[in-house]
């Protein structure tokens, strides 16, 4: 096959939710059509258990499933599918927010119940933003839910989308008939059966022959005649490039659990899904099909096992070949390094490859070189953006509780912060520490994990910090800043880059502050060039 040929056969993407939605079901039975795994039950959830958010015990499950699950590759006709997980948990939605940097699009499961919930709107801003297509799947079909339509004026009010059904429900819950395919015109219809794979699929070409009364009985046949008629009134047709631009959203309807619906929407995926996008970096616009190599790291994995310190920095091939031996350029150190062992992943297990292509993620075996964002090339010194740090909303000193022990613990913050799994912030004024994270579980896992992989033991106080803004002066020089940095000072820190930070204790005050030194630039995330 061609390296072109390879690059049009990738869809990466992930899948997105609030938890509870069905992202694992769903998951599970995408895995299923691809043959990947025999049996439903192999996909572990990622998720954090109800009641559990102080068991160290879960906290580590929850980290080797993690590490599982990154990944899940699979074929299905011929494309290679990589999915990309997402921990749906808000206390790890930073680490969803930069795998959502490694993806070229995603599909969104809501509860047809539930509707729209936080999570997946605040997912969804993301990928908003980043003009990420999204398919959405309307999910657990086979119990009372929302109206159909209310729930698409729901999607299109909360999460500010644009939509057009492929499919649609013929009743719901216990008069849950079976889905209508706009996409591929036929009817599906539900049996209620959640052991057979795959369900009948019946032709229907016409809405108007009395085949559809036959099938699903009068009254939900003329039901959907109508319903499908005003679909079409309301709704504008399927275009590729709207949905390829993020600005018109396909959504379908189903059941994870009963495995309905699901075909549908793996089919529709594989024909409309983007292949390997291009990407920005600091220098220019970088195409997947250009023959040298770069790719950035936009996860790390660390210290499974305590007592080798090796980490798993997981790499998102943006253009070229990927080769095993290779010395590839580690911009950010201007260091060659070469990898004898990089990791494919597929459903299960991982696997060292010799050659991966665009679209693909590589697990690289790594002592502490990289942190997340950083850039490899064959030798061209770019930088990828987009891996923000976002900004964190607890804060908390960090003290040292055992003064043996002050390398280990520097050294284990310092791992910890490249990992992603926080921020660590030093005071101007007294050199203090502090950390900030974007879910309070996140202190846990640190203190956690720097007493059993570093030996080092430390306690937290707490900082009455609101919300943490990356600051950018007009001009370095002017009065105005000079008086910014000497009247705050109390409330300013670097961050790990060195940049400036605002620690605004309360929102009233970073509003008068912003008002205050109109000059002065306050960004939330930490990516603002
Ligand atoms: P996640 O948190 O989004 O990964 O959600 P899960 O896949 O773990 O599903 C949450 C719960 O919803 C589980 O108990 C599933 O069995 C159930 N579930 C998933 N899909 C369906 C469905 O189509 N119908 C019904 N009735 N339940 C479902």
């Amino acid at each position: 096959m061609s390296f072109l040929e390879e690059i049009n056969r990738r869809r990466t993407f992930g899948i997105i939710s609030h938890p509870d939605a069905g992202k694992t079901t769903l998951t599970e039975k995408l895995l299923l059509f691809g043959g990947a795994i025999q049996e439903a039950g192999a996909v572990k959830s990622n998720k954090i258990k109800k009641g559990a958010t102080s068991d160290f015990m879960e906290i580590e499950r929850q980290r080797g499933i993690s590490v599982a699950t990154s990944v899940l590759a699979f074929e299905y006709n011929g494309i290679k599918i990589n999915i990309l997980d997402t921990p749906g948990h808000k206390d790890f939605a930073e680490d969803t927010f930069r795998t959502l940097t490694a993806v070229d699009s995603v599909i969104v499961v809501i509860d047809v119940a539930k509707g729209v919930e936080e999570q997946t709107e605040k997912l969804v801003e993301v990928c908003r933003m980043r003009n990420i297509p999204m398919i959405v799947f309307i999910n657990k079909l086979d119990r009372e839910g929302k109206d159909a339509f209310d729930l698409l004026d729901e999607v299109e009010q909360k999460l500010g989308l644009k939509v057009t059904p492929l499919s649609f429900p013929i009743g719901m819950g216990y008069e849950f008939k079976g889905i209508y395919n706009i996409w591929e015109k036929n009817v599906n219809l539900f049996s209620g059966d959640s052991r057979k794979d795959i369900e009948e699929t019946i032709e229907i070409s016409d809405l108007a022959s009395d085949e559809l009364d036959k099938l699903v009985g009068e009254d939900a046949a003329n039901t959907l005649r109508e319903e499908i008629e005003l679909v079409q009134g309301i709704y504008p047709d399927f275009d590729k490039d709207a949905y390829k631009n993020g600005e018109l959203q396909p959504v379908f309807f189903g059941s994870a659990l009963n495995n309905f619906g699901v075909r549908e929407l793996l089919d529709c995926f594989i024909e409309i899904a983007p292949t390997p996008r291009s990407k920005q970096s600091d220098t220019r616009l970088v195409d997947p099909d250009e023959k040298k190599f770069t790719g950035f790291v936009f996860k790390i994995h660390a210290n499974m096992d305590p007592n080798h310190r090796n980490r798993l920095a997981f790499v998102k091939i943006v253009s070229g070949e990927f080769k095993r031996n290779t010395p590839y350029l580690h911009v950010r150190n201007n260091k060659k390094l070469k990898f004898s062992s990089p990791n494919a992943f597929f459903a299960e297990k991982k696997e060292i490859v010799d050659i991966s292509y665009p679209g693909d993620i590589v697990g690289l075996q790594d002592t502490g070189s990289f942190k997340i964002g950083d850039t490899l090339t064959e030798g061209e010194v770019l930088n990828y953006k987009g891996v923000p740090s976002f900004s964190p909303e607890h804060f908390r000193y960090i003290n040292n509780a055992d003064p043996l022990k002050s390398k280990q613990l520097a050294k284990g913050i310092d791992q910890l912060m490249d990992e992603g799994v926080a921020q660590l912030f030093t005071l101007e004024l007294n050199g203090r520490k502090v950390i900030g994270t974007v879910g309070a579980l996140q202190y846990e896992v640190i203190q956690y994990r720097l007493e059993h992989e570093y030996g080092a033991k430390c306690t937290y106080e707490n900082l009455n910090v609101a919300k943490a803004c990356w600051v950018e002066p007009e001009d370095e020089k002017n009065d105005e800043f000079k008086e910014f940095k000497q009247v705050k000072q109390r409330f300013l820190a670097k961050d790990k880059q060195d940049q400036l930070v605002f620690l605004a204790d309360s929102m009233f005050s970073l509003q008068m502050t912003q008002q205050k030194y109109p000059s002065i630039k306050f960004h939330f995330t930490s990516e603002y060039n």
